[in-house]
């Protein structure tokens, strides 16, 4: 199919083509028409399939029409968990309506001076792209007019939600009109976003893209295991210097860790920069500016600034620490192999963390194959630690080491992948020297049936 099938506006099309899009992808296809016919719609859809223009382009659309009502605010809001999600929307927004007269959108966004873009806002404008917190501090301001509103969207709405941000998501939309078209998109649509999801839109068609995307990057996944921190930095090294990496995103649980690990490589001769949380917007502008600009080769990032990041450049994501949650496994790797092009994610384990990888496969829905680079072999051979999925885990010995106790980074300081003692001890008995760890290729016997709530949780989420 191609987009000029849509009923898209011819100038939309236009610059959709220019973008050098051949045709819609799924979620495209599904939510393009629906949203022209003004429908309310929830949406599940991974990162990377494609949804910013699902929801964007109808929007521009409508937008190349003067509004029937007076006023001067957005006729369109999007509100999304980050800040860099909310620059990359808006990026999108502006690629794609480049042909149209007059569009007007503004960022309102946390970390940029509260008073330019008051200003903007006090201005007509077309479409606001915006993260709640900001947005709310332009509302008790009383600088924003949504009496012209016609459609909000929640952009990766489970994300909002597990940062806390639902009063604020409330509030908002009881600021705005009832007649308005919500468009939901989520990883889920499950859970406390269902719910959501059923107080915020009005008959709403769910569209769950549970295959997956039509252009889904092609990422080779591979694990190493590592003894201790030290062969976990040599491992690094050793993957930082292959000569096809271009750019890389290394992933730490910790900004303090990420902090370290940058200056440790910047001291190793890597042109490399660390991008977390805690940094000022300019700051972190200012990095993710070097990484576009190819300055920066290697990007030590933690999971909450690496959201939305669309960087074609990036050829390697590596897992210096794993994720905390499976989930963030999928947003992590789809960092690479952006705009069509092949990926690498690795990621590097302590021999411990086999339960966590498991997750993450039965989660994606693939096994993950387990790489050995010559003379960096793990000594140890993976074994499940004493003490796993029981009271005495705490207590279990391991091993300890990186840049300090506690802070995540090193070895053994925190569990994470939720609270699910239960689940631990239920499947110690599948545990074990058979059980999968080391496999290279094939599913595990059984991983497909087996009804856990991570089994469950994939299932609705159509796996990678
Ligand atoms: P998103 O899911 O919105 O984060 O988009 C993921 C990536 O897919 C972005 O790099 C987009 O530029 C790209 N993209 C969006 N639509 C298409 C399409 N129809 N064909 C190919 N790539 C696309």
């Amino acid at each position: 199919m191609a987009f000029a099938q849509l009923g898209l506006n011819p100038l939309v099309v236009k610059a959709v083509e220019a973008s050098g899009y051949t045709e819609p992808t799924p979620v495209q296809v599904q939510a393009i028409p629906a949203t022209l016919e003004g429908k309310d719609l929830l949406v599940s859809s991974q990162t990377g399939s494609g949804k910013t223009a699902a929801f964007m382009l109808p929007c521009l659309h409508r937008l190349d029409q003067p509004s029937a009502l007076p006023g001067r605010g957005p006729r369109v809001l999007v509100l999304t968990p980050t800040r860099e999600l909310a620059q990359q929307v808006t990026k999108a927004a502006e690629t794609y309506g480049k042909f149209l007269k007059r569009l007007r959108i503004v960022a309102a966004v946390g970390g940029a001076p509260l008073h330019v873009q008051a200003k903007l806002l006090s201005q007509p404008v077309d479409v606001v792209v915006a993260t709640p917190g900001r947005l709310i501090d332009h509302l008790e301001r009383g600088r924003i007019d949504f009496s012209r509103l016609e459609t909000l969207i929640l952009d990766e709405a489970d994300r909002m939600l597990d940062m806390g941000f639902i009063d604020d998501i409330e509030a908002i939309i009881a600021r705005t009109p009832a007649n308005r078209q919500t468009l939901l998109f989520s990883a889920t649509l499950e859970g406390v976003v269902g719910r959501l999801a059923q107080r915020v839109t009005k008959d709403a068609r769910r569209i769950e893209i549970m295959a997956a995307p039509a252009h889904k990057a092609k990422i080779e996944q591979r694990i190493h295991f590592a003894d201790d921190f030290s062969h976990k930095s040599r491992l690094l090294d050793h993957l930082l210097r292959d000569v096809g990496l271009s750019q890389a995103v290394v992933f730490t649980s910790t900004k303090k860790s990420a902090d370290d690990l940058a200056v440790q490589l910047r001291g190793e001769g890597f042109s490399a920069e660390a991008l977390h949380g805690d940094m000022s917007q300019r700051d972190r502008n200012r990095t993710l500016q070097g990484l576009r600009l190819g300055r920066t080769r290697v990007l030590v990032a933690t999971d909450v600034a690496a959201r939305g990041l669309d960087v074609p450049g990036i050829s390697h994501v590596i897992n210096f620490d794993l994720p905390r949650q499976a989930e963030d496994y999928v947003h992590r790797i789809g960092r690479t192999g952006r705009a069509g092009r092949e990926g690498i994610a690795i990621s590097l384990a302590a021999h411990f963390e086999k339960r966590q990888i498991r997750d993450i496969e039965r989660y994606t829905a693939q096994s993950i194959r387990v790489g050995v680079i010559p003379g960096l072999e793990p000594k140890a051979r993976p074994q499940r630690p004493e003490g796993f999925g029981d009271k005495r885990r705490s207590s279990a010995p391991r091993p300890t080491g990186g840049y300090g106790k506690g802070n995540g980074n090193g070895y053994g300081s925190k569990g994470g992948y939720g609270d699910r003692k239960a689940a631990y001890g239920e499947k110690q008995s599948s545990f074990g020297e058979k059980s999968g760890y080391g496999h290279r290729e094939g599913t595990r016997p059984g991983s497909e049936k087996r009804s856990t709530p991570a089994g469950a949780k994939r299932r609705a989420y159509g796996g990678y």
